[in-house]
C-alpha cells in the first residue's frame, strides 16, 4: 500500500528567486571548463573508480579509506528515461534510470553527488541546458528546467542503470512530486558526478548521521567501509516503516535508527542529541565524521563535533541538503555560504 503524501507530512514550500551558480560551476567542471568547484566545500573530485561487488551492490575499490588518485569523468547534461520506479517505503521512491549517455558515467560513485533536471508543469520532458563555446547555455526563462541535487544510490555499468532514491516529502515540490508520479519512459535529465574524495575522511572512528535525504549516500559509505571500520551512524527517519537493510562489511559499525514519529521532518534535535550521548571509545587516534540533512540539524551537529572532538572540514563533512521552510530555489545561495564558511 502506498502512502499519501502530504505537505502535513513534511513542511511547506516557499517560492524564492533560483540561483544557478552551483550548477554553473557543476557544467563547467563537467566540461573540463573549471578544473574545482569554487563554491562546494573545495571539495573538488570525487570517489568514484573501477568497482567491485559487495553482494549485489558494485562498491569502490578505492573505498573510503584511500583517496582516489584518478579523477572521475563528469557527464554534461543528458536526457535520461525512467526504466523502474518502486516504493522502498512509505515516503522514499527508488528510481532506476537509464540512457545512452550514462555508458560514459564513472563506476563505483555511488553517493556522489549529481544534478537532475525536470520538466516544467507545462513540459513533457526537461529542455536541457548546453555548453557553447563561452559557457552555459540555458533554455528561456519559461523552458528553463528545474534543478536539483540528488546522491548517486547505484550505478550498474553493464546494464547502463542508474539508481536514485527520492524522499516523498511533498506531492507538489517539483522533484518530489516528480518521483511520485514517475512512470516507465518518463524523461529527466542528469549531470555529473561530484561531491568529495574520499566521501568520508580516513580515520579510527566515524560518526555518520543524517536524515532521509541522507539515506542513499549513507548507505553508499557504508557498503564501501573497509572490515576494520567503527563508527557510530544516526539515521533519522519518521518511524520504523521508513529503515531499510543496510549493508556493510565494517563489523566496529553500530547503526542507531531514530525515530521522529509525530514531529515533521527537519524539525527535531534528535540527531544531535543521540550524539551527544556517545563516547569516543578507548585507543581512537583520529576521528572523521559526515553529516548530512536539514540545514538547522547540520549545522548544530557540525558546531557540536568541532567543539567536542575539534573536527574541522578536512575530517567534518557538513552539508546542508535541505532547509525546512525553503524550496531548492530559495536556500541554495544560503546553503553555500553555509558550506564556504571556515570550520
Ligand atoms: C548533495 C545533495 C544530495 C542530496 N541527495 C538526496 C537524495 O539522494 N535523496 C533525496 O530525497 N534528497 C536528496 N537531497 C535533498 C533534495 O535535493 C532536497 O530535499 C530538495 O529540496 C528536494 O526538492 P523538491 O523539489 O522535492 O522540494 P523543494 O521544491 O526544494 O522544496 C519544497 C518544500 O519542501 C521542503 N522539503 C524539501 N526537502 C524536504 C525533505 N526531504 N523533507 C521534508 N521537507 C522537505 C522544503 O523545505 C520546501 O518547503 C540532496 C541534496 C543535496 C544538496
Amino acid at each position: 500500500m502506498q502512502a499519501k503524501v502530504t505537505k502535513a507530512n513534511y513542511g511547506t514550500p516557499e517560492e524564492k528567486k533560483y540561483c544557478s551558480c552551483e550548477w554553473l560551476s557543476f557544467v563547467l567542471i563537467c566540461c573540463g571548463v573549471r578544473k574545482t568547484i569554487p563554491l562546494a566545500n573545495r571539495l573538488n573530485t570525487t570517489h568514484c573508480s573501477r568497482g567491485r561487488t559487495l553482494g549485489n551492490v558494485k562498491i569502490s575499490q578505492k573505498a573510503i579509506d584511500k583517496p582516489s588518485a584518478v579523477k572521475p569523468k563528469r557527464i554534461p547534461p543528458c536526457l535520461l528515461s525512467v526504466v523502474n520506479s518502486t516504493r522502498l517505503s512509505p515516503f522514499m521512491q527508488r528510481i532506476t534510470l537509464t540512457g545512452e549517455a550514462l555508458k560514459d558515467f564513472p563506476e563505483g560513485c555511488h553517493g556522489a553527488h549529481i544534478k537532475l533536471f525536470f520538466p516544467q508543469s507545462h513540459q513533457q520532458q526537461p529542455i536541457l541546458p548546453t555548453i557553447g563555446p563561452t559557457g552555459v547555455v540555458w533554455p528561456a526563462k519559461e523552458n528553463k528546467p528545474v534543478t536539483r541535487t540528488y546522491s548517486v544510490r547505484n550505478y550498474d555499468s553493464q546494464l547502463q542503470q542508474l539508481t536514485v532514491d527520492f524522499v516523498l516529502h511533498d506531492e507538489s515540490s517539483p522533484a518530489s512530486g516528480w518521483a511520485l508520479n514517475a512512470k516507465k519512459g518518463d524523461k529527466i535529465g542528469l549531470a555529473g558526478p561530484g561531491g568529495p574524495n574520499p566521501l568520508l575522511a580516513p580515520a579510527d572512528w566515524h560518526i555518520i548521521s543524517g536524515d532521509m535525504t541522507a539515506l542513499p549516500a549513507i548507505s553508499a559509505i557504508l557498503e564501501m567501509l573497509p572490515e576494520q571500520a567503527q563508527g557510530d551512524v544516526f539515521i533519522e527517519v519518521n518511524n520504523p516503516s521508513e529503515q531499510q537493510e543496510l549493508t556493510t562489511a565494517a563489523k566496529g559499525i553500530k547503526i542507531h535508527w531514530l525515530y521522529s514519529e509525530s514531529q515533521l521532518a527537519g524539525t527535531t534535535s534528535l540527531q544531535l542529541e543521540a550524539i551527544q550521548k556517545i563516547s569516543q571509545p578507548a585507543h581512537v587516534e583520529s576521528i572523521s565524521a559526515w553529516v548530512a540533512g536539514e540545514n538547522t540539524a547540520v549545522i548544530n551537529i557540525r558546531n557540536y563535533l568541532k567543539e567536542k572532538y575539534g573536527l574541522h572540514k578536512k575530517n567534518l563533512y557538513a552539508v546542508p541538503y535541505w532547509r525546512y521552510g525553503f524550496n531548492e530555489e530559495g536556500y541554495h545561495a544560503e546553503r553555500h555560504k553555509v558550506m564556504d564558511e571556515v570550520y
